[in-house]
């Protein structure tokens, strides 16, 4: 994945989070004018571009914005669109003191962004949970959820579906 495919990413995230304010702003009156945006940065992993990524937190570091980051907990290691079997890379010490330092500034807050981000089928699109007996999503998320709460000084509230 190239940097511009990420930028890319980046703002198509920025701009659907910003949608749904803005149209909830223009159903209220006109002396409500408070316009509240989120950013979310999905896919952070082992596998991901650090150097973006510290590059990402370090701008919304220099603006006193905070960002909530999708973290793959262990990533596939091959082609996210394959639901053959794939050895996955767990969430290395280096990729979590990044995202700790972040936390401990208020300049992230951390979701569960899947368990490996592989789809396991293709039926009218791309999942890694869907069509999953119950017991193997709790399986993937719950030591998803557990390897960030080990590696990571917070407690994971959030997830988002890959
Ligand atoms: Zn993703």
């Amino acid at each position: 994945m190239n940097y511009r495919n990420i930028w890319m990413r980046v703002l198509i995230v920025i701009l659907l989070l910003c949608v749904f304010p803005i149209a909830a702003q223009a159903r209220s009156g006109p002396k409500e004018k408070q316009i509240i945006v989120v950013f979310r940065f999905d896919d952070y992993s082992s596998r991901s571009s650090t150097d973006m990524e510290v590059k990402l937190i370090a701008a919304f570091q220099k603006h006193n914005i905070s960002c909530t980051f999708g973290v793959i907990p262990y990533v596939h290691v091959g082609d996210s669109h394959d639901a053959s079997p794939q050895d996955v890379v767990p969430l290395t010490p280096t990729k979590a003191n990044i995202l700790n330092n972040a936390i401990k500034t208020g300049t992230l807050e951390v979701a569960l962004h899947g368990y490996s981000h592989q789809t396991n089928h293709k039926r009218g699109g791309y999942t890694e949970f869907s069509g999953l007996a119950y017991d193997s999503q709790l399986e993937r998320i719950t030591k998803g959820k557990n390897l960030l709460e080990e590696m990571l000084d917070t407690q994971i509230t959030i997830f988002i579906p890959p």
